[in-house]
């Protein structure tokens, strides 16, 4: 028998880690913007076309790279963020596992722009289908720009899949909210087709809320505000009777990453029962800091999902604080809408 195994080509490799982590056009800008983030930046504006299908670019004024950092970036478990496993547990970085780019540029045409502050040229860097097509030398100002154009171009099946323009503009919205709601210390802006869709000065907390969901959502918060050993909890959650017939405005933060805990949500929408009305939902804009050490960030390929080491302990925590603070600010159960 001829031996029969053989190891995958890089660019092979790479398309397949990638359907991992791009899902969609929305996934682009999720990884783009939290590398923004990781370098620095304070200033980070989103271009879109035809729902991200087209183009999706990431301008930020972070530290940027050099020449060599920038040819590197693309290679598959290339990252500045961690060195070892332990690091793993003690993270201060949106990304850690050098990903990214590499799976972006097995699915798209990637142009990177980048220069470090104290250089006087930058680099520019084309890709396609994984290789460097050209790189030069280019006068540009600090930070990054990447362009990912054509998703799934070489791909024609999961490019059909995409869904129609109004879906897909809808997901990357969805994660530009997240991560601008986790960061109202970072000045975003997002256009879509050249038209602007958001223009968010530096701002704290409440005030990022009220530029991304109007003005009438200011007299609606009821701040939590809560510090124990084993977390610090601050945020909103809007009074009862402006909850929704969908689930919608429900945002959890973990350590600055916007996280999915149907067990942690549980514990807040618990915190609501006898105020709510039958089949509405409530608002919340929570921001949980526990230890990097108590949890697993690990556990999910694009992060969203996060394992804790004492997740009953928060639940409780949650639960009570968020029912203290309904029940300062006058809101405790006056009505039985239930029945
Ligand atoms: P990860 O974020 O997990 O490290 P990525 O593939 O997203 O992996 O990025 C690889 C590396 O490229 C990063 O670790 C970082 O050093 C560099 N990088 C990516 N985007 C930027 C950016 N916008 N500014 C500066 N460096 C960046
Ligand atoms: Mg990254």
């Amino acid at each position: 028998m001829p031996n029969t195994i053989q190891l995958l080509p890089d660019h092979v490799a790479n398309q397949i880690a990638a359907g991992e982590v791009v899902q969609r056009p929305a996934s682009v800008v999720k990884e783009l913007m939290e590398n923004a983030i990781d370098a620095g930046a304070t200033d980070i504006k989103l271009l879109i076309k035809d729902a991200g299908k087209n183009l999706v670019q990431v301008i930020d004024n972070g530290k940027g790279m050099n020449a060599y950092d920038a040819k590197l970036c693309f290679e598959r478990h290339a990252t500045s963020k961690i060195k070892n496993a332990q690091d793993l547990f003690n993270l201060h970085t949106k990304g850690f596992r050098g990903e990214a780019l590499a799976s972006i540029a097995a699915i798209a045409q990637v142009e990177l722009k980048t220069k470090l502050e104290d250089e006087e040229v930058g680099t520019a860097i084309k890709i396609e289908g994984s290789s460097i097509g050209s790189q030069e030398v280019i006068a540009c100002p600090k930070g990054t720009s990447i362009a990912v154009k054509n998703l799934f171009f070489n791909i024609p099946a999961r490019r059909k899949f995409l869904k129609s323009d109004a879906i897909e503009t809808r997901h990357i919205i969805d994660e530009f909210q997240r991560v601008a709601l986790a960061h109202p210390q970072i000045a975003f802006s997002m256009h879509h087709n050249n038209n602007e869709v958001y223009h968010l000065t530096v701002s704290n907390l409440r005030k990022r809320v009220v530029a991304i969901f109007g003005s009438k959502m200011n007299e609606k918060l009821v701040p939590i505000d809560e510090n124990t050993d084993i977390l610090s909890l601050q945020g909103f959650v809007a009074k009862p009777n402006f909850a929704k017939k969908k689930r919608g405005e429900q945002f959890f933060f973990v350590n600055d990453r916007f996280i999915k805990n149907s067990y942690l949500n549980h514990a807040v929408s618990s915190a609501f029962e006898g105020l709510l009305e039958h089949g509405t939902y409530p608002s919340y804009f929570l921001y949980l800091t526990v230890p990097s050490d108590s949890i697993d960030i690990n556990i999910h390929p694009t992060k969203t999902e996060i394992k804790f080491d004492n997740e009953k302990d928060l639940y409780a925590i949650l639960r009570a604080t968020v029912k203290h603070s309904l029940g300062q600010y006058n809101v405790a159960p006056v009505l039985d809408f239930n029945r």
